[in-house]
């Protein structure tokens, strides 16, 4: 391709993506596809002889797009939102425009530094003090498990420039919300723990970590001769969005020394909003924190911030100095592939700074606010309906709901739940994902799309209302 067939046909990737965005609400929001269908479609083997973009485009339209759930569309409620606004989606196609690598500072400098302003600039966001510093990792999973190995090192005091923790005398231990994230239970397999010394401490009512469980856990450990070595707290869990209570859980890992990790994945962003603040009360405590801009704040997907108060242990736990590698600068940069696990690194700086650029802080506060806002009008429509229950706290732009018909509970109300829900994703109307709830069925609208305005969650709500009811079909089921 000459850099003139790229400009024609980039032009029309741009047009093609201004459409779908322009239209996406027209399509139905779930793929209406079964397993195996999209592969059916496509050959499977390569083209010996070269295609042209117009039939590739003719395949991306006929075969690719109907088989995407489509996360931008102003009736997604599921998972989380995963916004990519525009000015991002520049940014990240400039960063693969420019096919720079980021392997020490002098591969690319401006890959390095402009990451450390952006990052320094959510810092500053979200109102975390100056002692933080932080770097761009791809995902909230990848960013738990360096805290974890950060932990594991620091409670050996670097056992592994020896014999790692299979020269460790006592087991140590990581203690997680029964509520985590599945990513953090993971993270503490890989990072060599064990399953046996992962503690999951009791919630209370609301879902939240109980701070004396937590601290029962770790004297029992102590007295059965294991060392207690990370906590992993949640703001902002996946199921309901709950707040495990940071500063208490800060207090109790400062006493014994306890690495303080803390998932803000999806909640992190909501803290650019001052009035926010008070749900990671006592953050300052912590040891490393993580934030996915790639949620809620709008960053194209992959794009999670990891932030540490002390950068010097995190480099000595990550860096190795190839003499290929080394440069003559080393003493004056930031070389990052030290503050991470991938040596090579993508230019995703970009497309934070071209997002926080073009919208401005005002207009990204603005748009959180009007989906907590949303989230709200929801809940006080639905407590005060006949047979509807919230079921969690609304605290950010989750609600957590059921319809509860008289006469119905325990594996029947859960299949009553599944068949609802199962019909709200089929219209194509809505799409929503359910969870278990102590051990129920329920379904979790999560508000927070870039297109989704109280009109939608309005219709979302007459939508629910209408298909509640056992055989109804939707008057206008998009496929
Ligand atoms: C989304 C989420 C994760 C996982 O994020 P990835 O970036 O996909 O690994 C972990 N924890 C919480 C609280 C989340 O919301």
């Amino acid at each position: 391709m000459t850099p003139d067939e790229f400009r024609r046909e980039g032009h029309k990737l741009i047009d093609w993506i201004a459409d779908y965005r322009a239209t996406v609400g027209e399509r139905p929001v779930m793929a209406q596809s079964a397993p195996g269908d999209i592969k059916a479609r496509l050959p499977a083997h390569p083209p010996e002889q070269a295609e042209s973009f117009d039939v590739i485009f003719r395949d991306v339209d006929d075969i690719i797009v109907p088989g995407i759930t489509n996360w931008q569309h102003p009736g997604f409620f599921g998972y989380f939102p995963s916004n990519g606004l525009f000015a991002s989606v520049l940014g990240d196609y400039l960063s693969t425009g420019l096919g720079v690598i980021g392997l020490s500072w002098q591969s690319s400098p401006a890959l390095s530094e402009l990451e450390e302003v952006v990052v320094d600039w959510m810092r500053q966001m979200v109102g975390l003090s100056g002692a933080w510093s932080g770097v761009i990792q791809d995902t909230a999973s990848t960013s738990t498990l360096i805290a974890l190995l950060c932990a594991r090192e620091r409670a050996t005091s670097y056992g592994l420039a020896r014999g790692g923790l299979q020269a460790e005398l006592r087991a140590l231990v990581v203690y997680v919300s029964a509520h985590s994230h599945s990513s953090v239970e993971k993270a503490a397999l890989l990072a060599g723990f064990g399953r046996d010394n992962v503690r999951k401490i009791q919630h209370d009512a609301d879902f939240a970590m109980q701070p004396s469980v937590l601290a029962a856990e770790i004297a029992l450990d102590i007295a059965a001769g294991r060392v207690p070595c990370a906590v992993v707290a949640t703001t902002g869990t996946t199921t309901t969005t709950a707040l495990d209570p940071i500063a208490a859980i800060a207090a109790i890992a400062s006493e014994h020394g306890v690495w303080l990790h803390v998932d803000a994945a999806m909640a992190g962003s909501a803290m650019i909003l001052p009035e926010c603040r008070w749900m990671w009360e006592g953050i300052e405590g912590a040891d490393s924190i993580v934030l996915n801009v790639h949620k809620w704040l709008g960053v194209a997907f992959d794009c999670s911030l990891y932030y540490v108060r002390d950068a010097n242990h995190l480099v000595r736990v990550m860096s190795t100095n190839p003499s290929y590698l080394q440069s003559s600068v080393d003493d004056k940069v930031k070389n990052l592939r030290d503050w991470g696990i991938p040596l090579g690194r993508r230019f995703r700086a970009l497309k934070v700074w071209f997002l926080i650029r073009e919208q401005g802080v005002e207009a990204l506060q603005q748009r959180l606010r009007r989906d907590l806002g949303n989230a709200r009008w929801l809940y006080e429509q639905i407590s005060v309906a006949r047979d509807w229950r919230v079921l969690a706290p609304v605290i950010l732009q989750t609600v957590c709901l059921r319809h509860e018909p008289a006469g119905l509970g325990g594996e029947a109300l859960d299949r009553h739940t599944l068949e609802w829900v199962g019909r709200v994703n089929a219209s194509g109307r809505a799409y929503l994902t359910p969870a278990l709830l102590d051990g129920r069925w329920m379904v979790r609208v999560s508000i927070g799309a870039e297109q989704t305005g109280r009109a939608d969650v309005a219709a979302l709500w007459e939508l629910l209302q209408e298909l509640v009811e056992p055989g109804v079909i939707p008057a206008s089921v998009v496929l």
